[in-house]
């Protein structure tokens, strides 16, 4: 049987299969240190493991409602207007099987074949091939690195054209870091409400910031910008609940209506005794999420001076998410023995082999001068990789 065309026009996730080659690589014995990873390196706390458990143990076991259960789109209504002042109602809530499944549903149920979603780059790589499965057309919008890989109104305007159906927001961005401030989302909201597109605002990494950056949700910029956003969240890195499979949307009661109703023919409802694990995630202590948040704060630090200690790397500082992007364009052309290095692929494939370090090639994101390196990793790791990628690039010649 023939494949069909969209399955097959289909570019695989990068990062989970640099993290698979790394763990490949482990499993026979090799000392690799995985930099590639995109979930927190510590355990989900034991108070939302416990509801879990208990809520299984009640029999908590059966289909629920396919949106999820009301006691969880309270708890993220609660949540939006605790940490972002936003009103929303449980109409206008869906619970899906993560953050990418809650984007999936958004895109096939505002997309049709033809329409333009803007992405701007470096982008989370799931966005692009998500669009195209609609067969709408990415439309790619790249942001500089001289200003932090943010977006602004100037930068995304000439990009904008009759056809453009969305824009979809990462801050913090997965993979830069970079965190639009609140002048930069109110260009982009001004934008979309004058010329009637949607945005997407991907909040997966609101709880990561740092140096007192506060995040803020472009749906509460006003009324207008409200009703033209759906606003997508997830439980799995700010509780560090990534097996789980949970995430949400937010936004006008008819689209999160269309959602349910795709979700009802594809997946039906996220697992019963994980939501109820959710419920308490997002109501209990988040003190857990602060801690964390401390940790990576300490890394981030670390890791962005040991990148600009080493000669022909340079590091932007993010303002949240783990993740640094650093370029490290100024050593194509070097040589290791025989073989040259000239892009992020060939820079990759170097640490992997002479370092023994996992990181994303840059191109993946939509920027081949970069690469990805995640901080989710205890410090000794970050140490120890750090020390040999010095290392590796100073004997490059
Ligand atoms: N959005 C971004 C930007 C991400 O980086 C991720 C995960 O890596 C997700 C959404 C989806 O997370 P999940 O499906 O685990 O909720």
């Amino acid at each position: 049987m023939n494949i069909s065309t969209r399955a097959r026009n289909l570019v695989p996730s990068a990062t989970l299969a640099i993290g698979a080659k790394a763990r490949q690589m482990q499993a026979d014995g090799i000392d690799v240190i995985g930099f590639a990873q995109g979930e927190p390196d510590f355990d989900t706390p034991d108070h939302i493991k416990e509801a879990a458990i208990q809520a299984a143990r009640d029999g908590f076991t059966k289909y629920t409602a396919t949106g999820g259960i009301n006691e969880l789109k309270d708890a993220v209504a609660a949540k939006l207007k605790r940490d972002n002042g936003l009103n929303y109602t449980r109409n206008q809530v869906l619970i899906s099987c993560g953050g990418k499944h809650s984007l999936y549903n958004v895109f096939q149920a505002l997309l049709n074949p033809g329409d333009e979603v803007i992405i701007p780059a470096p982008y989370w790589v799931s966005f692009p091939e998500q669009v195209k499965l609609c067969e709408a057309k990415p439309v790619i919008v790249h942001t500089s690195e001289a200003q932090g890989f943010r977006l602004n109104r100037q930068v995304l305007e000439p990009a904008v054209t009759a056809r453009t159906k969305l824009v979809v927001l990462n801050s913090p961005s997965n993979p830069t870091g970079a965190a639009l401030s609140r002048a930069e989302l109110q260009g982009i909201a001004a934008l979309a409400v004058e010329r009637g597109f949607g945005i997407v605002s991907d909040e997966t990494y609101e709880a990561l910031v740092y140096d007192g950056y506060q995040h803020v949700s472009i749906a509460s910029l006003g009324d207008a910008v409200y009703a033209h956003t759906i606003v997508v969240n997830s439980m799995s890195k700010a509780y560090a609940m990534t097996g789980w499979r949970l995430g949400y949307a937010a936004g006008p009661a008819e689209i999160i209506k269309a959602m349910d109703g795709l979700q009802g023919q594809m997946t039906s409802n996220p697992t019963s005794f994980a939501q109820r694990g959710a419920v308490v995630a997002l109501t209990g202590s988040q003190e857990p999420t602060h801690r964390m948040r401390e940790e990576f704060a300490k890394r981030r630090r670390y890791i962005v001076d040991r990148l600009n200690a080493m000669p022909n790397i340079r590091c932007h500082s993010p303002e949240g998410a783990f993740y640094v992007f650093p370029n490290v364009s100024a050593l194509y052309g070097k040589r290791s023995g025989n073989t040259a290095i000239t892009n992020s692929t060939e820079f990759t494939t170097f640490l992997l082999e002479a370092a023994r370090i996992a990181v994303v090639p840059g191109v993946e994101f939509g920027n081949d001068n970069h690469v990805r390196i995640s901080y989710a990793t205890s410090m000794a790791n970050i140490e120890k990789g750090m020390n040999r990628m010095a290392e590796a690039v100073a004997a490059l010649g």
